[in-house]
């Protein structure tokens, strides 16, 4: 059975499996004014998901208005350069992965873990024209409100995003979840992992009700609650 090639988290705010079993999410805020963000978009190999999750909302890539990314991983970015030029739309993403993005490659790794030459291998992704630059705690006139939540670790800028409308936290790759468990973000990819293992307990402050992952299913509801008691696991 597949899943659907879009997912209606609350009006308005969409998440698009980009990879088979929900294994990579991006996502879609639809505001007034036809305004259209794209919040990540997979790897290249994905392109095609992409394009049938905007069209099961009824929009095309020329639509998108606006992209923002949560880090500089090819994953997630792999295909944000094509859908810049294919829709004109300005990128923007937190300062310290801005580099990263413009190099078309991911930030150097945790030296406890040494994947270097699967970094080499697997890190590099199109070169991104990144037109604006985020900070921490900054309102993004997006959707209505799209509040920046820096949550370095996973990568220097890697950035989670509440949709302050409807209450959706987007977490990024700081935890993700699997197999009926929300998990802290895997660490093979991580640039600092103590850093990340912080900044999940700041997704605590989040005022939310749906919780989205980039990795995995969303939690509705009980998505905050979910949060806090995986948190409290892990003090
Ligand atoms: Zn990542
Ligand atoms: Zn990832």
């Amino acid at each position: 059975m597949s899943s659907p090639p879009a997912f209606a988290l609350a009006p308005s705010v969409w998440r698009i499996p980009v990879a088979p079993s929900d294994g990579i999410n991006a996502f879609v805020l639809q505001g007034d004014d036809n305004q259209v963000t794209l919040i990540d978009a997979g790897m290249p190999w994905a392109w095609k998901r992409l394009e049938q999750g905007l069209a099961h909302i009824g929009i095309q890539v020329e639509d998108i208005t606006n992209i923002v990314v949560t880090h500089a991983h090819g994953d997630h970015v792999g295909n944000i350069e094509r859908a810049r030029q294919e829709s004109a739309a300005p990128v923007s993403a937190h300062a310290l992965d801005a580099p990263f993005l413009a190099q078309g490659q991911c930030p150097p790794i945790d030296p406890s873990r040494n994947f270097r030459s699967l970094l080499m291998k697997w890190g590099r992704f199109d070169k991104i024209t990144v037109s604006d630059t985020f900070t921490d705690g900054q309102l993004l006139d997006l959707a209505g409100g799209l509040r920046v939540m820096h949550t370095p670790g996973h990568t220097p800028g890697h950035t989670s995003f509440v949709h302050e409308p409807t209450g959706v936290l987007i977490t990024g790759d700081v935890i993700h979840y699997w197999r009926s468990a929300i998990r802290i973000g895997i660490k093979l990819y991580c640039h600092d992992i103590a850093l990340n293992e912080e900044s999940a307990h700041k997704l605590s402050q989040a005022q939310c009700e749906t919780v989205a992952f980039t990795h995995g299913p969303h939690l509705e509801n009980e998505g905050q609650r979910r949060l806090h008691e995986f948190l409290a696991q892990r003090r």
